[in-house]
């Protein structure tokens, strides 16, 4: 899934292509796309003007002028793309905007189909329980506000990552890689991690997602930024998806096992286990 790195690309790429454009006609190919507004809220946005592109979390924001937000999850394998007018949609093209200048047309591709769209009408943060829910961005979180964050937190460390609500736009990706940068094991319970290896982890976060939107995020799937690139983080990864290979530290086999329904790959030697929690 897109996670913060991803979704940052997705936007910074977006921003040039569509801010100051007015949106001439939407076709939604798919109901099931839209999950709030209707299409009378789609029509609604005929007219106006693309202020701004922001992301939150996962969660892509297009801001437009008299205060409509469409806000777009891309989930599992959502793709937002430009096609030239003419160019046949595929039948995974689930929906169309189109402007009052220029012959392409922006689409939202989705093969698996857990991308969903909101249409909302007023300030997004109070209209969308979805945004209004969401933890602070990991990049804005500095060390003190992140020890507390994990602190007196008895959930495993790894979950207490994934849970959006205390921390938005950390996924199963950035979560291996900034728990192994800090030698942490994922099963470890969050609020048992010392002083020193918090602000290790604190240091890796900020590290990984940083370097990771520098790379354009990882390209698991079918992951590309509105220009068409995928990202090249997934070179970098140093345990996600290396299960039985090689540790880049210390070359023990990369293991993976599964913490709150995830799967988790770690080092056994550079992350070890936490005592009393048997294999
Ligand atoms: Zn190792």
């Amino acid at each position: 899934m897109p996670e913060l790195p991803e979704v940052e690309t997705v936007a910074r790429s977006l921003r040039p292509r569509i801010v100051g454009r007015t949106i001439t006609g939407l076709d939604l190919l798919d109901r099931t796309l839209l999950r709030t507004g209707g299409r009378r809220g789609l029509e609604a946005l005929r007219g106006r003007r693309v202020l701004g592109v922001r992301r939150r979390g996962k969660m892509l924001l297009v801001e437009l002028d008299g205060g409509r937000t469409l806000v777009f999850h891309l989930k599992m394998t959502g793709q937002i793309l430009f096609a030239g007018e003419g160019t046949p949609r595929d039948k995974h093209v689930r929906l169309a905007v189109r402007f009052a200048d220029g012959r392409d047309e922006l689409r939202f591709r989705d093969v698996r189909r857990f991308g969903f769209l909101l249409c909302l009408a007023g300030p997004p943060e109070s209209a969308c329980g979805e945004l209004a829910g969401l933890g602070p961005e990991p990049l804005a979180v500095g060390p003190a506000e992140f020890a507390a964050i994990l602190k007196g937190r008895k959930g495993r460390i790894k979950s207490v990552l994934l849970d959006q609500r205390r921390l938005a736009g950390i996924g199963n990706i950035y979560a291996d890689e900034m728990l192994f940068a800090a030698g942490i094991h994922p099963e470890k319970p969050a609020s048992s991690i010392g002083p020193g290896a918090v602000e290790r982890l604190h240091g890796s976060m900020r590290r990984i997602l940083e370097s990771a939107i520098a790379a354009g995020g990882s390209t698991i799937r079918d992951y590309r930024d509105a220009d068409g690139q995928s990202g090249g983080f997934q070179s970098d990864h140093r345990v996600y998806g290396r299960t039985g290979k090689p540790c880049p530290v210390c070359g023990a086999s990369v293991r993976m096992s599964r913490v709150g329904g995830r799967s988790s790959h770690f080092c056994p030697k550079c992350q070890p286990r936490p005592r009393g929690r048997k294999r």
